[in-house]
């Protein structure tokens, strides 16, 4: 907050970036708040944008657009392409938005040529099954986690006792799903250990 203060006072701020979850602990960030924020140290000739990498949500399970970002990120190479072959991104915002992103895009060259483009437009079609079996494979494996004795901590949205008042309230305004990401701590750290 405070750094956020001080980059809007020197007039250079032109975008707030968050993840949210955040992989691997899954911590939430309001997005709702965050769009406030930049609007807040908008000013009439230099608007502050939100931009929001979705990727650990999907597109299905949380859509910061509704909250007020102005970009939304995603890395295709998880949920979206869903085969483990191809690599690729994507944004998603107004059209005024796109279309800077687009030139500088063209600049770069960041354009995924034709095959993975096929690859992604077929993934499409089954994203929302593959996600829902996803979801609940990840209650199963937290289910199996909680009865090892080497696990000491699972990071996993679905458990919500353990996340704060501020993290569950997040939760319930701004996902429909407790997601497919699972994290967690082994006893001991990273040594070998017989697991369960
Ligand atoms: C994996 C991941 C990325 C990066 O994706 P790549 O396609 O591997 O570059 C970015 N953000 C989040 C939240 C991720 O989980």
């Amino acid at each position: 907050m405070h750094q956020l203060q001080s980059a809007n006072a020197t007039g250079r701020l032109r975008m707030i970036f968050v993840e949210t979850p955040a992989n691997p602990t899954g911590e939430v960030i309001d997005v709702a708040m965050c769009s406030r924020l930049a609007k807040e140290c908008s000013t009439e000739d230099r608007k502050v944008l939100l931009a929001v990498d979705n990727t650990y949500m999907g597109p299905l399970w949380s859509r910061p657009l509704q909250f007020g970002a102005d970009i939304v990120l995603y890395s295709a190479t998880k949920y979206i392409g869903g085969h483990s072959d191809v690599i690729a991104g994507a944004a998603v915002g107004s059209r005024e938005c796109i279309q800077a992103i687009k030139a500088a895009r063209t600049f770069f060259g960041t354009i995924i040529d034709p095959h993975p483009a096929w690859m992604l437009l077929r993934s499409l079609e089954t994203l929302k099954l593959r996600m829902d079996a996803a979801a609940l494979n990840a209650a199963h494996i937290v289910a199996f986690l909680q009865r090892c004795r080497a696990v000491t901590r699972i990071y996993y949205p679905g458990l919500r006792k353990q996340l704060s008042a501020d993290q569950q309230r997040i939760y319930a305004e701004q996902y429909s799903s407790d997601g497919a990401m699972v994290s967690f701590d082994v006893r001991g750290g990273n040594r070998p250990l017989s697991w369960y």
